[in-house]
């Protein structure tokens, strides 16, 4: 692999990926260059990859490299870079967990400490092919990290399978369980097993709820789920109705409705169902959807007779990345955090794409 920097080129959905080489980004100064080891098909590639909503708007002719959640080892440190954000020493070889984008620092979210919704965070990911820093997404061997991407040095006990959902997945958790207040005593409804599914529910119980209901209807993520703290099981399979499942919260939570319900099923057609799973003063978190070009019904009444919100998180800020890499190494012994991802080499970039979207497979790993 050294030498070369092979990357998945995406051209539009139907269209086979290409692999081809491109040069090795240098380190400049304040950056550095990562050398990917693995990197998943995140729920927003599939979307790309069917052409759901309107993302389908951000294809170009000459093809984009797609893939964010990954990780990787230091290739090269640019000019200055000695330490990483939490002030440990850094070298070459270290593993890493980066924040895949990059918040300016100087817009009107950055400046009122809201990074996580930074306009400009993504700027970073465009670029022609032909010009440095090259590959600009992780379906490749390299990857240049800007001067503000925060990164962080993994700790020993947590392993790259566990690591590789950090960056997105689970940070994005991580913010939006916060930004929600999960506390102590809470009852919460996750809509969706997937790799965000199966961690809120252990996030979820780490913050003390007393109560975590998992909704899927495939079996090994429904299993997944439970491992990960979820205390009762829905499978839409056998509660096909949206009637039969919101009964079951209510009979659940004594009537009560839940406290939270997140949403990580990634259809807006979901929403209003889990919004008539709330109880007074519940909140309801969406994070599944991030493609523009739906709409789902809402009985504003509801919201408002019963002192109810929606909070929405699309990413993340630098500290939550860290308090994610803090609980895989907590939890590295006692949760099948190995057990998220399923491998495929690079080059089975088609074949892994169709896997993950039949729903067979759990969330796929790239390895480099
Ligand atoms: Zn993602
Ligand atoms: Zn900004």
């Amino acid at each position: 692999m050294t030498g070369t920097n092979r990357a998945a080129l995406f051209f539009e959905p139907g269209k086979p990926f290409e692999i081809r080489e491109f040069p090795i980004p240098e380190a400049r100064p304040g950056g550095l260059t990562l050398r990917l080891t693995r990197a998943n098909i995140c729920g927003s590639e599939l979307h790309i990859w069917r052409g759901d909503g309107r993302l389908g708007q951000i294809i170009t002719p000459k093809g984009r490299i797609l893939g964010h959640e990954a990780t990787g080892i230091v290739h090269a440190l640019g000019e200055g870079v000695t330490r990483d954000w939490t002030g440990q020493p850094i070298a070459e070889g270290d593993r890493i967990a980066y924040q895949y984008f990059q918040p300016c620092g100087r817009c009107r979210s950055c400046t009122r400490g809201m990074t996580e919704a930074c306009r400009y965070s993504f700027t970073i990911q465009r670029g022609s092919h032909d010009e440095w820093p090259y590959t600009r997404g992780a379906f490749s061997d390299y990857l240049y990290l800007h001067p503000n991407q925060a990164f962080f040095k993994v700790p020993e006990n947590v392993t790259d399978t566990m690591i590789v959902s950090a960056n997105c997945a689970l940070a994005q958790v991580v913010m939006g369980l916060d930004r929600v207040d999960v506390a102590l005593g809470d009852r919460v409804v996750v809509q969706g097993c997937g790799g965000l599914g199966v961690y809120a529910c252990a996030i979820a119980k780490e913050r003390g709820a007393e109560m975590v209901i998992a909704i899927d209807g495939i079996d090994e993520r429904l299993a997944l789920a439970e491992q990960m703290g979820a205390d009762h099981l829905i499978d839409f399979r056998e509660l096909s109705e949206s009637k039969q499942r919101i009964e079951v919260v209510k009979e659940l939570t004594q009537g009560w409705g839940a406290d939270v319900v997140v949403e990580v099923v990634g259809y807006a057609s979901v929403i209003n169902e889990g919004l008539r799973m709330l109880g007074s003063a519940g909140r309801y978190l969406e994070m599944g959807t991030f493609y523009t070009g739906t709409s789902f019904e809402c009985d504003p009444g509801r919201l408002v007779g019963q002192n109810q919100r929606i909070d929405s998180v699309g990413s993340y800020d630098a500290i939550s990345l860290q308090r994610a890499i803090e609980f895989l190494s907590r939890n590295a012994e006692r949760l099948p955090l190995d057990d998220i991802v399923v491998d495929y080499p690079l080059e089975q970039i088609e074949t892994a794409f169709a896997d993950q979207a039949s729903g067979r497979v759990r969330r796929v790993s790239l390895v480099m």
